[in-house]
């Protein structure tokens, strides 16, 4: 048998990292999880199969959406006149998954009745393959429901240019409409140009869906399970997310200067739930998004406090009072996934509590950066040097702090 690596390297979220025992939920596998069931569900490319019966007056047939991990997908069917009238179709498919991701495709033809010489009987299958569908399958995976438009006697549309704009236009709109759309995958040579064109709702956040009651953000690396703060309900639109503002940026810039990926950025209130030993915690973190190369830097509780002390010391002590040290904690995080060649999913395990160590005496050494700490530590001594120097970080004293050595040899230079 392959072993769990092996597998997952092979799949659609080859990249995936975090293995944890929420996962189960996360991928819908039965709890508790097994590595049996694991492997098996990595190994094998997943695939769903819709279909649905089109019907209309003296107008019969079926069509069905077969879509796979790997991105391939087949769209076939076929539609017969049954009686005296002859038609000119048009069979729209849209599937829709509980993500609010929506995948349209559509085929269009003609079929003669008795009224008119010509075949009653009229069958299309299309072969395809679209990033889209990798990208979102995490999403697109999780019970998605096929729906069909029959449109008959469309007058004069043999042979004519089919006006995709509308199409997609139509869909998108009523798509939005329903509330939960994050994005309209348009497929298929009869949507001519617009095909593989993916259109993201500019009000939801692409890669966020919703399995047994939490959220589940997923990125290329990792599917962490999240709620919203300030909402009672974990719901897609209760998700707040935005680029940083200015004043954050002019904080990042004193830590990092320019290499920070802050065009990247979208801050957002999401936060992975977690229990410690001083009771719930909102807990931070940090992951490539989905869409657009989009780093999420998910502040939950802080979301509307960011450049102020940390509103979650009740639970974690007073490690994070200077005002914006959380921030810039995460933001080492969205420094890492810039700047390293892997892509993690970071759920912080500094923040959890205020007894989070890194190692005083390698920092005093001035220790291999990167052989020497890991992800967390290396945020743990950049939020720290930050912290202690909140208010004179281009003072001497800040430049004599032994963590300031690797601001300077690492942060502001952009190696990891
Ligand atoms: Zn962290």
């Amino acid at each position: 048998m392959k072993s769990l690596r092996q597998a997952i390297s092979k799949s659609s979220i080859p990249a995936m990292r975090v293995v944890r025992a929420d996962l189960a939920l996360s991928l819908g596998l039965r709890q508790p999880l097994s590595l049996t069931d694991l492997t098996r569900f990595f190994e094998q490319p997943e695939t769903r199969h819709l279909s649905a019966n089109l019907d209309a007056d003296a107008l019969h047939g079926a069509t069905e959406f077969i879509m796979r991990s790997d991105g391939t997908y087949t769209f076939r069917g076929h539609l017969n006149a049954t009686g005296f009238p002859s038609f000119a179709f048009r069979v729209q498919a849209s599937v829709h998954c509980a993500a609010g991701i929506v995948i349209v495709v559509e085929t269009r033809g003609r079929v003669f009745g008795s009224d008119t010489p010509g075949p009653d009987h009229r069958e299309w299958n299309e072969d395809g393959a679209s990033d889209a569908i990798r990208t979102f399958w995490p999403a697109l995976r999780l019970d998605p429901k096929l729906a069909t438009d029959l449109e008959k006697n469309l007058s004069g549309i043999t042979g004519a240019l089919v006006d995709v704009a509308l199409t997609v236009v139509k869909t998108y709109v009523a798509a939005q409409f329903s509330g939960i759309v994050g994005a309209v995958i348009v497929l298929g040579g009869e949507l001519g140009a617009a095909t593989g064109v993916t259109f993201s709702n500019p009000k939801l956040l692409a890669g966020v869906t919703v399995a047994s009651g939490v959220l589940l953000v997923f990125g290329p690396g990792a599917i962490i399970p999240a709620l919203a703060a300030g909402s009672a309900v974990a719901l897609l639109a209760g998700v707040q997310f935005r680029p940083m503002n200015d004043a954050e940026i002019a904080l990042a810039f004193q830590v990092f200067k320019g290499t920070l990926p802050v065009e990247r950025i979208l801050i957002t209130n999401l936060y992975n739930p977690t229990n410690t030993d001083n009771g719930f915690l909102a807990r931070e973190f940090t992951m490539p998004g989905i869409a657009d190369g989009k780093i999420l830097v998910n502040m939950g509780e802080n979301f509307e406090h960011t450049l102020e002390p940390d509103v979650q010391q009740n639970v974690r002590g007073a490690a994070y009072q200077a005002g914006g040290q959380v921030l810039i904690h995460e933001l080492m995080h969205a420094w890492q996934i810039h700047h390293a060649t892997f892509l993690p999913g970071l759920l912080c395990q500094a923040l959890t509590s205020a007894n989070y160590k890194y190692d005083e005496a390698k920092v005093n050494q001035h220790a291999s950066w990167s052989q020497s700490f890991d992800l967390e530590g290396q945020a743990a001594i950049i939020d720290k040097w930050f912290g202690a120097n909140r208010n004179a970080l281009d003072s001497f004293s800040s430049f004599n702090d032994p963590r300031f050595f690797y601001v300077s040899q690492h942060i502001r230079t952009g190696r990891t």
